[in-house]
Formats: structure tokens, C-alpha cells, sequence
């Protein structure tokens, strides 16, 4: 088809205009952010966890949708692409964190927050490595690269990284490191940040400005065995970040909902995300007292192709249950939000979107 001159025109008048919309059309920008991400977390698990808990923090927000969760080259997603979609509002291969499939990398919402001064904090019970963390925070064209997430992570902005994941932290020389090399990246984050490694060690750790905690040389313990609860990693994340009065934007990961799924351990599942709730619950309490913090809640993907088959609301029981997979599922996962720009959530979206709109709200 041939443009008319008027045509055109108009095509850049219109472009013009959109690039002047505001991400919010309001004055309504937050000065905080907390960003949950329940790891493999869709409709069915919070069911389960509504059911045999009998109320659930995350009904405290009273917006809610849908986002899409497919990647760049994968109907299905991993961990990665979808953490990378969420963190950095553009779509990736399967595998890669924070860079697009040309290996370009992608600036994520912790970058950004960083850019406008604020503070940021990841909270997770993985590997601080491991691919949803990673992609708020690093670079790499594989998930698999731990040792080179790590040697990113200790060059981190954030004020805050809690987790586990010693092993690619510490130099080859001791034991149970996983580097190749004699880097002491423990002793490189000691530089900027007070660095603890143990559980006695996380519960002495006052109000320092910056604080790295890697609770275990792999993945932190499941819920029900866990020395530092999620819930208690958010409340001292809280503590910290927000004595900074520029604003904070905090990712705090469910890391093991997905891991239970996997091994389509309903019990493990339900378990996993009544505790991710619970640091909702955290939360939700914190941004109660604190006008202008948005929360969000939301999944990178659905694990285990989980369903509810039968089970009784008034016995608080779930008593028949199915998983259609070992792996991850194609379907949309749920978002809540709560707070000032929280609309902006509702309905049914692209996952990138979710990214898109963090970083032009601390833009705002
Ligand atoms: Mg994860
Ligand atoms: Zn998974």
C-alpha cells in the first residue's frame, strides 16, 4: 500500500502522542515497589493453599489478572526467560537471563530503581544465582552459569541480596565451592556490604545500609525446615532498604513452590505456598502502614499442570489431586496488586508488561 504524505503524518503525530502517555495517566507514582514472584505458582496452588489454610494474606489485594507466560522460542517457559520477562519487560529465549536472544543485555527494574537512586533488595530461598533472582540482577546467556552470575552479583548496586549459594562465592580452595577459580567473592561484597553466612549470623545483623545473607552453600532448606523463614528475610529486607528516603524497590521469590511441583508433591506444594503467603502477609502488613508502596504478586510460569480434583472448603482438606506434567505449563498465571498504580495490573497482559511498567513507574 502507497502512503499519503497525510498518512504519514499522522502515523508520527500518533507516535509522538504515545510516547507522552504516562505509564499511570494519574499522579499516582509509588515511592516503593515489592515484587513478589511465587516460582511456578497458578490458580490451582493458591486454591490448594485457600482451601487447607482457610484465608490467605494475598486476598488483602484487591486487584487482580492474568499474564501470559510463553517465552521467545518456547510455548512452555523455564525460570529464566520468564524471570528475565518480568524483570526486564522483554521476552527471551528458555535459559537466558537478563539478555535478549542476540545476547544484548537488558537493563531490569533493580537497574533502573538504581538509576533513580533508590534503594533494591532480592530476598529469595534458591541460590541467589539461580535464574529468577539472577535476571533482576545479571547478565549471562545461561542460567547454567552460576559462577559467572555470582561474580556479577559482587559488583552489585543492591543494597540487599538474601539467599543461598555460598558455593559459587567462595575460591576453589575451599571445600565445597563450586568455582574453577580463587576468587573470594565473600570477601569482594564484604567491601561494600556487611556479608553473614549463617543463621546466628542473620538473626545478630542490626540496620546496616547494605547487607549481603547467603543462609546455605546451595539451596536454602524447605519451609518446614528452614532456620530464617522467607517471612523473616522480608521483614529485616524491610528494614533496611526503607531507611531510604529516595524509595525502594524489593524482589522477594517463593523460590520452592516450583520445586514441589516438580516432584508433583501436592503436600510440599501447599506448604511452600502457604509460606510464600505468609511473607505476603509481611508485606502486605508493611505497605498498610506505608502509603505509596506498590505490591505485586504474581508467577513466572505454572509448574506441575496442577488440578484440584476433589476436597471439602469445610474440612480445610484438598483430597484428590492431579499433575499433567513434571515440568512447567503453558498456561496464565494470576497477578495481584495492591497500591498506587496497582490498576495498571488488572486484566489480562503480556508478562512483559509486568517489567515494562515497573520500570516506567520508578521512571515517573
Ligand atoms: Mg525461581
Ligand atoms: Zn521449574
Amino acid at each position: 500500500m502507497k502512503h499519503s504524505k497525510t498518512t504519514l503524518l499522522l502515523s508520527a503525530l500518533v507516535l509522538l502522542a504515545a510516547s507522552f502517555i504516562s505509564c499511570t495517566n494519574k499522579n499516582t507514582s509509588p515511592k516503593n515497589i515489592i515484587f513478589l514472584i511465587g516460582d511456578g505458582m497458578g490458580v490451582a496452588h493458591i486454591t490448594a493453599a485457600l482451601t487447607t489454610g482457610g484465608s490467605l494474606n494475598l486476598e488483602r489485594m484487591p486487584v487482580g489478572g492474568l499474564i501470559t507466560t510463553y517465552s521467545s522460542n518456547e510455548y512452555v517457559t523455564d525460570s529464566a526467560a520468564g524471570g528475565t520477562a518480568l524483570a526486564c519487560g522483554e521476552k527471551t529465549n528458555n535459559g537466558m537471563v537478563g539478555m535478549r536472544p542476540d545476547t544484548t543485555a537488558m537493563e531490569s527494574v533493580l537497574d533502573v530503581a538504581e538509576s533513580m537512586n533508590w534503594a533494591t533488595g532480592l530476598v529469595a530461598t534458591c541460590k541467589i544465582t539461580h535464574a529468577t533472582p539472577a535476571s533482576f540482577d545479571a547478565n549471562v546467556p545461561s542460567r547454567n552459569n552460576y559462577n559467572d552470575i555470582a561474580k556479577q552479583m559482587a559488583d552489585t548496586k543492591a543494597e540487599v541480596l538474601f539467599g543461598g549459594g555460598i558455593e559459587n562465592f567462595v575460591p576453589s580452595r575451599v571445600p565445597g565451592s563450586r568455582r574453577k577459580d580463587e576468587l573470594d567473592l565473600l570477601a569482594k561484597l564484604a567491601e561494600t556490604h556487611q556479608v553473614v553466612t549463617t543463621a546466628e549470623g542473620f538473626n545478630a545483623l542490626a540496620t546496616p545500609l547494605r547487607a549481603v545473607a547467603l543462609l546455605d552453600s546451595g539451596h536454602i532448606a524447605t519451609s518446614d525446615k528452614r532456620e530464617i523463614s522467607l517471612s523473616a528475610m522480608s521483614t529485616k529486607a524491610l528494614d533496611i532498604l526503607s531507611q531510604d528516603k529516595d524509595g525502594f524497590f524489593l524482589m522477594i521469590e517463593g523460590s520452592q513452590i516450583d520445586w514441589e511441583c516438580h516432584d508433583n508433591n501436592s503436600e510440599g506444594t501447599i506448604r511452600e505456598t502457604l509460606d510464600f503467603d505468609d511473607a505476603v502477609g509481611v508485606i502486605m502488613d508493611w505497605a498498610e502502614q506505608h502509603p505509596g508502596t506498590l505490591v505485586i504478586v504474581t508467577a513466572d510460569h505454572e509448574t506441575g499442570g496442577y488440578s484440584l480434583l476433589d476436597g471439602s472448603v469445610a474440612d480445610k482438606t484438598i483430597t484428590k489431586t492431579h499433575y499433567s506434567t513434571g515440568n512447567h505449563s503453558g498456561v496464565m498465571v494470576p497477578i495481584l496488586a495492591y497500591g498506587p498504580g496497582a490498576e495498571l495490573f488488572g486484566g489480562i497482559h503480556d508478562n512483559t508488561h509486568v517489567g515494562k511498567t515497573l520500570k516506567c513507574l520508578i521512571l515517573e
